[in-house]
């Protein structure tokens, strides 16, 4: 679906209406591309969220030059943003497809302050990487 102009928007994407103004949303920054949005479930202080206003679901279907524009707007605002909440350090999450943990599919980059001993949990366990899979992923993925 095509409308308002350029912008490519899907009707039953609850992100589509937020980033275009459709949903009141607690806008932290917009511009022609993006608005960034405080995330209503946010894992600390200051968690936002970049939403694309155009709609694409994920990394897969994002253009590399929105894309590129995302980390560039990223790097703009984590900056800012630090300074503003006094935090100590950010994590950006970019979650794609469901075993990816993606919930909302409409593409998002996380930014999550991160403040000494915040206790947000989020990660993953860390296992060995060893010789057979070294030899095996260097095959597929070099
Ligand atoms: P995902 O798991 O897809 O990477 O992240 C989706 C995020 O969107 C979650 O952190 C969730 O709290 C947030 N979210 C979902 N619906 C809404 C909403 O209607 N408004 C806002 N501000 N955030 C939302
Ligand atoms: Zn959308």
């Amino acid at each position: 679906m095509r409308n308002e102009g350029t912008t490519m928007k899907d009707s039953n994407c609850i992100f589509c209406k937020l980033a275009n103004g459709e949903i009141p949303t607690t806008t932290v920054y917009e511009d022609d591309d993006f608005r960034v949005i405080l995330d209503a479930n946010p894992a600390t202080r200051g968690h936002a969220l970049i939403l694309p206003k155009e709609h694409c679901a994920n990394i897969y279907e994002i253009s590399e030059e929105l894309a590129a524009k995302a980390m560039k707007l990223a790097k703009k605002l984590v900056t800012e943003f630090t300074e503003k909440l006094g935090c100590d350090g950010y994590n950006i999450v970019q979650n794609n497809g469901e075993a990816a943990g993606q919930t909302v599919f409409h593409f998002h980059m996380h930014l999550i302050p991160r403040y000494k001993d915040d206790g947000a949990a989020f990660g993953w366990h860390m296992s060995e990487l060893t010789d057979d899979q070294k030899v095996e992923l260097l095959e597929i993925l070099k």
